[in-house]
């Protein structure tokens, strides 16, 4: 995972058209939120929060992890919120498969399960 996320503010640059991004957004309550999205060329799209009204303030590139079923990179946003991931479920955008991510290493449940075995399952 990146190891420290840069904020871009809207103001400053604008990414790049259709690249997936992080978005801080300003709603018009004046709450602030993050999300995943990317801008078309004249309007944000954001496919978690389709129907929120408020102002991209800034955007970051996303987190990627590569996905321990097919081997490719894919962006898990809730990164975003935090500075290192201690456990967190994602999906892979590509194979559509669920994996975890523990102290920032993607895992798939089997290998989890391997390398800490559940203690309510020790063979008794
Ligand atoms: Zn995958």
């Amino acid at each position: 995972m990146t190891a420290e996320l840069r904020w871009v503010p809207v103001s400053e640059r604008m990414p790049a058209d259709d690249q997936r991004v992080g978005l801080k957004m300003l709603e018009h309550g004046g709450q602030t939120f993050y999300t995943m999205g990317w801008y078309t060329g004249d309007r944000w799209v954001l496919p978690e929060n389709p129907h929120s009204e408020g102002e991209a303030v800034a955007w970051v590139a996303l987190p990627t992890f590569t996905c321990p079923h097919c081997g490719k990179q894919t962006e898990h946003p809730q990164a975003l919120a935090f500075d290192k991931l201690m456990m967190s479920r994602a999906s892979c955008r590509h194979c559509g498969k669920e994996f975890l991510i523990v102290d920032d290493v993607p895992m798939t449940p089997a290998e989890y399960q391997k390398r800490s075995p559940d203690p309510e399952n020790d063979g008794n």
